[in-house]
C-alpha cells in the first residue's frame, strides 16, 4: 500500500491550505471511524475509473465489494459496455488461508483471453490487502506475459473514504496510463475534461458545445472514455476539473510534468457553462477562438433564456432544499436559482472553503448550509420552510416520501442529465413535472383501510 500522506498534502487543495502548519503535520491520513460511510476507497477508485469503458475492471475481493456497488452509477457509454459486467475473482476462505494472488493472474488471463480489452485495472480491497496479497507484482507479471496494460489501483476500502478512492485512482493513471501513446493527430485546441462521468450523457450535452467551437476533447477521464483516450491525455493543452476536488491532484500532477495549466469549473447552469467556455477559450490563447466563443455564449444563453420562459412562470418562488455533493452543492444552487426557485438549504458536508465560499454568495440570506444531513435534520429543514421540492440522492428519496414532498434524484443513479444549456431545459421540465406530479398529493392521502 502506498504511503497516503501525500494525497493529504495537497497544493493545489484549499482544505489543506486552510490548515495550521501544526495541523497539516498531523495531516487527515488516519480514516475516521465511518469516514467510509458514503462509500468506501475501493468504491471511490472504481467510480473514477469504471467509466473507462472498453477495458476490463476486475474487482479483487470477495464478492460482496464488486456486488455492493455493482452498476449503481449512470454513468454512459457510446461503445464497449465492458464497465458493467461485475468481474471479480470472488475470493473465499481457502483463497484467504492460501492467498489469492494465483486467483487473480488466472482471472486476468482469462479476462484478456475471452474479452480481448486494450487495457485491464484491478482493484485492490479490504480482504487480499490484510492478507497480504500483492497485486502489483501479479499485475506486472500479467502485463509482461500477456504483452497489455495491467493497472494495479491499490485502494482497499479500510485506507478512507470515496474521495480518496478518487484520488488513487488518479493517481494510478497518472502512473500507469498518461503518457504511455501518441495520439494518432493533435489540433491547436485540444483539452482534457477531469472528473466528468458521463452520468445519464450529460458529457454528450456538452460535447456539440465544443464541436461547435473548434475545441476537440482529447481524454474525458473518464465518462464515455476508451483506454486509448486516458493514454494520450498528455498532450492536451488545458485541463478543466469538474468534479471538484477529486481529481485536483491529477490536473496538479499533469501541470507539473507536462505543462498543462488547469482550472477548476462547472457545466450546471448557465452561467456555470458560459463561465467554463470562456475559460477555455482564455486558457487556449487565441483571439479569435475567444470571439467565437463570446458569439456561442450570447446565441446559446439567449435561446435557452427563450426556452425556460414557461417552465421559470411555473418555478418562480418555489422552494427548494438541495442535499448532495462536492461541486454540486453549489453549481446545483446557481443552477435552480436560474429557474427563480428559492433555495432554502444546500448541503456542505463535503464541501471545500471554497465550494462553501461559493454558496454563501450564492445563498445570502435566504438559505443555510447544511452540515448534518441526516434524516431528522431533513424533515425539520421541509417542515420548517414548507420545501415545494427535495433534490437529492436515493437515500433522501424516503424523507421526500415519508413527508409527502416532491422528490427529484440529482445524484449518480439519476436518469436525466443536466449539464450544459440543454440541460437546463432538462432540468427546468424535471422540476416542473415533478412539482406539479398528482402523485404526491395523491400519497399525502391516508390509505383507504384509514377513511
Ligand atoms: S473494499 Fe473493504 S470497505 Fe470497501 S466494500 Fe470491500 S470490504 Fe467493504
Amino acid at each position: 500500500m502506498r504511503n497516503l500522506e501525500e494525497f493529504f498534502l495537497e497544493p493545489g487543495c484549499s482544505h489543506n491550505g486552510e490548515k495550521t502548519e501544526k495541523e497539516r503535520k498531523k495531516g487527515c491520513s488516519k480514516p475516521q471511524p465511518g469516514s467510509a460511510s458514503g462509500g468506501c476507497a475501493f468504491d471511490g477508485a472504481q467510480i473514477t475509473l469504471l467509466p473507462i469503458a472498453d477495458a476490463v475492471h476486475i474487482v479483487h475481493g470477495p464478492i460482496a465489494c464488486a456486488g455492493n456497488s455493482w452498476d449503481n452509477r449512470g454513468t454512459r457509454s457510446s461503445s464497449s459496455d465492458y464497465y458493467r459486467m461485475g468481474f471479480t475473482t470472488d475470493l473465499n476462505e481457502i483463497n484467504v488461508i492460501y492467498g489469492g494472488e494465483e486467483k487473480l493472474l488466472d482471472a486476468i488471463k482469462e479476462a484478456a483471453d475471452k474479452y480481448k480489452p486494450p487495457a485491464v485495472f484491478v482493484y485492490q480491497t479490504c480482504v487480499p490487502a490484510m492478507i497480504g496479497d500483492d497485486i502489483v507484482s501479479v499485475c506486472k507479471r500479467a502485463s509482461e506475459e500477456l504483452g497489455l496494460p495491467v493497472i494495479p489501483v491499490d485502494s482497499p476500502g479500510f485506507a478512507g473514504s470515496k474521495n480518496l478512492g478518487n484520488k488513487l485512482a488518479g493517481d494510478a493513471l497518472f502512473r500507469y496510463v498518461i503518457g504511455t501513446r501518441e495520439p494518432k493527430y493533435t489540433t491547436p485546441y485540444d483539452i482534457n475534461l477531469l472528473g466528468e462521468y458521463n452520468i445519464a450523457g450529460e458529457l454528450w450535452q456538452i460535447m456539440p458545445l465544443f464541436q461547435e467551437l473548434g475545441i476537440n476533447i482529447l481524454a474525458c477521464i473518464s465518462g464515455d472514455a476508451k483506454y486509448e483516450d486516458v493514454a494520450v491525455a498528455h498532450r492536451a493543452k488545458v485541463n478543466m476539473v469538474v468534479c471538484s476536488k477529486a481529481l485536483l491532484s491529477l490536473a496538479r500532477k499533469m501541470e507539473e510534468k507536462y505543462g498543462i495549466p488547469y482550472f477548476e469549473g462547472s457545466f450546471y447552469g448557465i452561467k456555470n457553462t458560459s463561465e467554463a467556455l470562456r475559460n477555455f477559450a482564455k486558457l487556449l490563447g487565441s483571439e479569435e477562438l475567444i470571439e467565437k466563443t463570446e458569439k456561442l455564449i450570447a446565441k446559446k444563453e439567449e435561446e435557452t433564456r427563450q426556452k425556460l420562459k414557461p417552465y421559470i412562470e411555473k418555478l418562480k418562488g418555489k422552494k427548494v432544499l438541495i442535499n448532495t455533493g462536492g461541486v454540486k452543492s453549489w453549481s446545483m444552487v446557481s443552477q435552480v436559482q436560474e429557474l427563480g426557485m428559492v433555495v432554502v438549504g444546500t448541503s456542505s458536508k463535503k464541501s471545500t472553503k471554497e465550494d462553501k465560499e461559493r454558496m454563501f454568495k450564492l445563498l445570502g440570506d435566504d438559505g443555510k448550509l447544511i452540515d448534518d444531513t441526516n434524516p431528522k435534520e431533513l424533515v425539520k429543514l421541509c417542515r420548517e420552510h414548507k420545501v415545494d421540492v427535495l433534490m437529492a440522492g436515493g437515500r433522501s428519496k424516503f424523507v421526500a416520501i415519508k413527508e409527502g414532498i416532491p422528490f427529484l434524484d440529482t445524484n449518480q443513479e439519476r436518469i436525466k442529465p443536466y449539464a450544459g444549456y440543454d440541460g437546463m431545459i432538462v432540468l427546468a421540465q424535471e422540476l416542473v413535472r415533478t412539482i406539479y406530479s398528482p402523485v404526491f398529493d395523491l400519497y399525502k392521502e391516508p390509505p383507504p383501510w384509514q377513511y
